[in-house]
């Protein structure tokens, strides 16, 4: 017979005591580098689920409808958003963007931790609205920094880049209300940090205590096996030694 094992996190999800995905907001000033640090995140967390926003603005060269975007007509996004299909949504630099509330719901029913990368707006409207968020801001290392980034990857036109210039001051004055900052001034430990955090509130304790009990479940089912086996055996042993001879006996 097989030992009795540890529940582990195999168990199908939304169960009651099973394990339940975690909705981790993401938010930086445009330019910040969250976009390659999820990237990274996702390459090396397994787990790690990502919302496709709905956005009006229009695609850059690459991005591809469906997978960077869900890029919508305004006609389109007010539809959406008058059925009350977004969770959050928000003025951004001048475009419409939202989260789809059926997609989140469909990735933390499947037990996943989902990332929603949004601007600070999201970010207050998710707290709001969802009994339970881990949210971590990036912060651009200076102002000299985030400008060459964005030059650099030469997807705005300079009114537009000058625009999310301008509105990151703001942005980053709402890092108060943030869980976690991680400066990313270094990418590689930026990466890392961002990793840690999403291992350490997978470790936290209301998160892991049904595993916790399958183990004390496991461990107890373990030892009653092993008093019975013991039991089992001393009764079919042959008595021997002192007691069977009929010699006094010391005792302990
Ligand atoms: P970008 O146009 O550079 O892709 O995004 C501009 C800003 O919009 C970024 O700060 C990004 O995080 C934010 N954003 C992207 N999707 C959403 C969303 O669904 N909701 C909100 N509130 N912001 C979003």
């Amino acid at each position: 017979m097989s030992e009795p094992r540890a529940k582990t996190r195999t168990k199908p999800a939304g169960e009651k005591d099973g394990y339940r995905g975690i909705l981790f907001v993401i938010s930086s000033p445009s330019g910040g580098g969250k976009g390659t640090l999820i990237r990274r995140l996702r390459e090396t967390v397994p787990g790690v689920g990502y919302s496709v926003s709905w956005t009006t603005r229009a695609p850059r060269p690459g991005e591809v409808d469906g997978v960077s975007y869900r890029f919508a007509s305004e006609e389109d996004f007010e539809r959406k958003r008058q059925a009350n299909g977004f969770l959050e949504w928000a003025v951004v630099h001048g475009h419409l963007y939202g989260t789809a509330r059926a997609a989140v719901r469909q990735e933390m029913a499947r037990g996943r931790d989902i990332i929603l990368e949004i601007d600070v707006q999201g970010a207050r409207a998710v707290r709001k609205a969802m009994r339970s968020v881990v949210s971590v801001f990036i912060l651009p290392p200076s102002f000299g920094l985030l400008r060459e980034r964005l030059t650099a990857r030469m997807t705005e036109r300079p009114e537009e880049l000058e625009l999310r210039l301008a509105n990151a001051r703001g942005e980053v004055e709402q890092y108060r209300y943030f869980d976690y900052l991680i400066l990313n001034d270094e990418v590689e430990r930026a990466a890392a940090q961002l990793a840690a955090v999403v291992w350490a509130e997978r470790a936290r304790r209301r998160r892991q205590e049904w595993v916790a009990r399958g183990v004390l479940a496991s461990l107890a089912e373990g030892l009653r096996s092993t008093a019975n086996a013991f039991g089992a055996a001393r009764d079919r042993a042959e008595p021997t030694g002192p007691l069977a001879e009929g010699l006094p006996t010391t005792c302990c």
